[in-house]
């Protein structure tokens, strides 16, 4: 039994790869990463010669291998890395997926991370999977909404004409290990500016809200969902942390734990959502007993801690710019 991972050396990517190597029933696991956002680093710990490392863009990865599970986590997650460079964003989950699913085994599985981002800037609160969102297609956050949009729809698609076995989740936002300092999203912007005693800066008043996921916790639920509870159920399923926390609070927090730190307001980001909360309803019948188990004050502190001994040196010199070629 073969297993890819597309995006493997991604944040995201890289721990499910941990966990999948915690199985006894494949005997090959292909991680296949650009290196756009992941960082090879983040596999550098694995030990486990099943395991194996291709440099590629996914679009174009060639294999004559076909694979029982495939994982497409394949794609920029933070908001200055897809608005930089949305062809190649969009060009990663579409056409990402039109690669990966020539490379599946017949009655394989194929799994997608979508986003809470289909729901766009959301007029219902907290989000059912049955929302059907509020995106602007020509806007700047676009390419990543979009194209998440439009491969579930193409996995969707497949599942019904085609009878392919996908499964899809919709990730809220997660933060932890793994995150580049320069990601550029809130939780890691807020921690690695602190660590060098440079201001926090929120982007317009902080009133806007996320929720903020453990990447333990959300790991927990992509295991129990994907491969370890037998589930028989395509998606989409949202997970995240149900407990809203607005961005000037979480700041705030952060400040806390530096005090001569401090904290300044920039500009809004354009068509910034204004809150984002999942429903959980669905989460709860297909993996019952699962939650958020890590508040965001104790998952701060332990990214906090991760920042320190190992993360601030990780994908450095690179200062908020995507790069192009490592
Ligand atoms: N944000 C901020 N300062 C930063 C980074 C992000 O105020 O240094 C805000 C951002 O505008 C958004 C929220 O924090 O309202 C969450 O942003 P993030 O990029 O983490 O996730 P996303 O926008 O994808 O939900």
């Amino acid at each position: 039994m073969n297993i890819l991972v597309a995006g493997g050396a991604g944040f995201i990517g890289s721990h499910v790869v941990d966990r999948l190597l915690r199985r006894t029933d494949f005997e090959l696991l292909v991680v296949v990463d650009n290196l756009w956002t992941g960082l090879q680093s983040n596999l550098a710990h694995i030990r486990d010669d099943r395991m194996k490392f291709v440099k590629s863009d996914v679009e174009v990865f060639n294999s004559e291998l076909r694979f029982d599970e495939i994982y497409h986590f394949a794609s920029p997650a933070s908001p200055p890395w897809f608005i930089a460079e949305p062809a190649r964003t969009i060009s990663a989950n579409i056409r990402g997926a039109f690669r990966l699913r020539e490379l599946l085994a017949r009655g394989g599985q194929f799994a997608f991370t979508s986003t809470s981002e289909v729901y766009g800037d959301p007029l219902v609160s907290p989000q059912p999977e049955s929302y059907r969102g509020s995106v602007d297609c020509t806007g700047p956050r676009s390419s990543y909404d979009e194209s998440k949009r439009c491969t579930e729809s193409f996995l969707f698609e497949m599942s019904r004409t085609e009878g392919m076995r996908i499964k899809v989740v919709r990730l809220f936002n997660v933060f932890g290990p793994r995150t580049r300092p320069n990601d550029g999203r809130a939780v890691s912007n807020f921690l690695t500016r602190a660590l060098r005693g440079d201001p926090i800066v929120v982007y317009g008043d902080g009133s806007q809200s996320r929720s903020w996921g453990y990447i333990d916790d959300i790991i927990d639920a992509l295991e129990r969902y994907f491969w370890l509870d037998g589930i028989n159920f395509s998606g989409p399923l949202n997970i995240g942390n149900n407990r809203e926390i607005s961005v000037i609070d979480v700041a705030l927090y952060v400040q806390s734990l530096f005090p001569q730190v401090e904290i300044q307001f920039g500009p809004p980001v354009a068509q910034d959502p204004t809150n984002r909360c999942p429903d959980l309803t669905r989460a709860r019948q297909v993996l019952p007993g699962w939650h958020c188990k890590v508040s965001y004050e104790i998952g701060i502190g332990l990214t906090l801690d991760w920042f320190r001994k190992v993360g601030m040196s990780q994908g450095a010199g690179r200062a908020n710019l995507p790069n192009k070629e490592i």
